[in-house]
């Protein structure tokens, strides 16, 4: 579903990322982490297309990622990308919110796009908002209803980049709950995150980063249970 061949990338003179390779099947969870800085948003910015590299290749459902003339909006509409900070359009109603890009990006009817928008918003539990408008929805509630916007757009895959580091500690559960169901539903996820426990419930890989390498990329069992390298080990015994 995604492989990421010997990926490099450099600002100006600064390698973020250093031949990274690795491979996520369908229904694969793999969860990345690592130290502040060691390139994970770098990372899972380059499998959509959202920041270029400048050697090696990334393949999206067999499209090429790095292909000039590979059509990045379409290849983004099809991977579901969900932010630290929700980034939902603050002008717009919960349901314009879920419906834009459905009407504008896939064509779809507005009663088309609206029945879709509703029906997930159902699922993470806020249907009971529809009608509001971001600023007045909690953190959490905003998080979910940014899950639920990628999801009307029929993702092949979902990335996330630390989805619950901006919240209060009382709404984390929240929204890891909405993506412990999507992981379980089978759904192939790419998380950025520090929460371990969200880690050992559902994923089923751990790619641990350290300064744009790829050090470990290994079954949960194994990152937790024995890891290799020097650097995983540190990680954990200051994190768990
Ligand atoms: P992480 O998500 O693991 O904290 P990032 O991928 O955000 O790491 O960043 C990796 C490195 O790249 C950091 O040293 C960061 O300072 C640097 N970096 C990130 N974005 C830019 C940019 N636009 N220009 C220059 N350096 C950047
Ligand atoms: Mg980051």
């Amino acid at each position: 579903m995604i492989e990421i061949n010997d990926v490099n990338k450099w600002y100006g003179d600064f390698q973020v990322l250093t031949a990274c390779n690795t491979r996520i099947s369908k229904g694969d969870v793999v969860v990345v982490c690592g130290p502040s800085g060691s390139g994970k948003s770098t990372l899972i910015k380059c499998v959509n297309g959202l920041e270029p590299f400048q050697k090696g290749d990334i393949h999206v459902d067999g499209t090429s990622v790095g292909h000039p003339k590979t059509d990045l909006p379409k290849l983004r509409s099809r991977v579901g990308m969900v932010f630290q900070h929700f980034e939902l359009f603050p002008h717009l109603s919960i349901t314009d919110n879920l419906t834009v890009a459905q009407i504008k990006v896939l064509g779809r009817s507005k009663e088309e796009a609206r029945k879709k928008g509703l029906a997930y918003l159902d699922r993470v539990g806020l249907s009971q908002h529809a009608h509001k408008y971001p600023a007045e929805l909690s953190g959490g509630q905003q998080q979910r209803v940014a899950i639920a916007r990628a999801l009307c757009m029929d993702p092949i895959a979902m990335l996330f980049d630390e989805p619950t580091s901006a919240l209060d500690p009382e709404m984390i559960n929240e929204v890891l709950d909405v993506m412990v169901g999507l992981a379980k539903e089978g759904m192939t996820m790419m998380v950025v995150t520090h929460e371990m426990g969200f880690a050992k419930q559902v994923a089923n890989r751990v790619i641990f980063m350290d300064a744009g390498q790829i050090v470990e990329d290994c079954s949960k069992d194994d990152f937790f249970g024995s890891p290799r390298s020097e650097r995983a080990q540190q990680f954990l015994s200051k994190i768990l």
